[in-house]
């Protein structure tokens, strides 16, 4: 007992009935990485490489310079995984050397994946500086694309990787609906998914995620997000691979136990959240989980759906 209620302030991420969802931490950099080993992270589930390239917009850091920063990340975490996204330039993040000055829709635009299938040869410099820097640490690297819209995307993502020589798991961000849609066939090219709910919910809501006005359909609890989370999901289940949270919905407890009945199978967020998403989550049963997200998803409102996932949650 004493050792489930230690492991529950500061072990792995499980339900009471210890189904494991592994914690992970989303970081921009080395800097990030003390908070997140002291919140007991399990790994890094979204390594944001574009704090690399925000320095100097008119051209791409050095390879070197780009070994140096993964590797500081990659050691902080052995026996673990770090799951390190390739540069999303475009849109809330443009940078000049990428990023076409002239889009009359940014977040429609040019942005993530798309803006380095259009610039190869800095793909390429990341992936293998990726592979200069993990190599010989024992850690488990897994190496995904932002914005990735359907199966040709992923393969060519994935065709990158391998022609650099990485080592590693490649997989795919969903946060466009058309890769929730289509999920299973984009895991005919990738081991994996990971869901950036930030975007997906701008995408599935027309609602830009930096327009406050809009803030009400940007709310992760939406019901629809959810149905997409599901697709994703169980896709990953059919094809036996692993199917993750990165965006802010993995960071409010109840709805990191709402999206475990879901079928996600791990979880990242800033460090910070961690120890209230491992509480939570140990409060509870997958079967548990499992009801609450079905409440979640018979609602017509994110309101109503924290309302029947608080009556499930609370009368049992
Ligand atoms: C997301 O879109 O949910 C995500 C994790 O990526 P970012 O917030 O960096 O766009
Ligand atoms: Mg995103």
């Amino acid at each position: 007992e004493r050792k489930a209620a230690l492991d529950a302030a500061s072990g792995p991420g499980a339900t009471s009935d210890g189904h494991k969802v592994p914690l992970l931490a989303n970081v921009g950099g080395p800097a990030d990485v003390p908070a997140a080993v002291a919140a007991g992270a399990e790994g890094v589930g979204l390594f944001r490489t574009e704090f690399l390239f925000l320095d100097d917009s008119a051209k791409a850091p050095s390879e070197e310079k780009q070994v140096e920063a993964y590797r500081q990340v990659l050691e902080a975490f052995p026996g673990g995984r770090v799951v390190v996204r390739v540069l999303d330039a475009g849109a809330d993040k443009p940078l000049d050397f990428l990023t076409p000055a002239d889009e009359p829709n940014p977040a429609l635009g040019v942005r993530g994946l798309r803006s380095l299938l259009d610039h190869p040869e800095v793909l390429a410099s990341q992936l293998r500086a990726l592979a200069a820097a993990s190599a010989g640490l024992p850690v488990y690297l897994e190496v995904m694309a932002p914005m990735v819209a359907d199966r040709q995307d992923a393969k060519a993502f994935a065709d990158a990787c391998r022609a650099a020589g990485l080592a590693a798991k490649f997989g795919a961000m969903v946060e466009i609906p058309s890769a929730a849609l289509r999920a299973r066939s984009i895991l005919q090219e990738v081991e994996f998914l990971s869901l950036g709910t930030n975007d997906l919910a701008q995408y599935t809501f027309a609602a830009d995620r930096q327009v406050g006005a809009v803030a009400r359909l940007q709310d992760p609890w939406q019901p629809a997000l959810l149905d997409l989370v599901a697709l994703a999901a169980e896709a990953a289940k059919a094809e036996g691979k692993s199917c993750g949270v990165c965006g802010e919905a993995a960071a409010d407890p109840l709805l990191a136990c709402v999206l475990t009945g879901l079928g996600v199978t791990s979880l990242s967020m800033g460090a910070a959240s961690i120890p209230y998403v491992r509480a939570t989550l140990a409060k509870y049963t997958l079967a548990q989980c499992e009801r609450a997200a079905a409440a979640a998803r018979a609602t017509d409102s994110a309101d109503e759906a924290r309302r029947a996932v608080q009556g499930v949650l609370s009368g049992e």
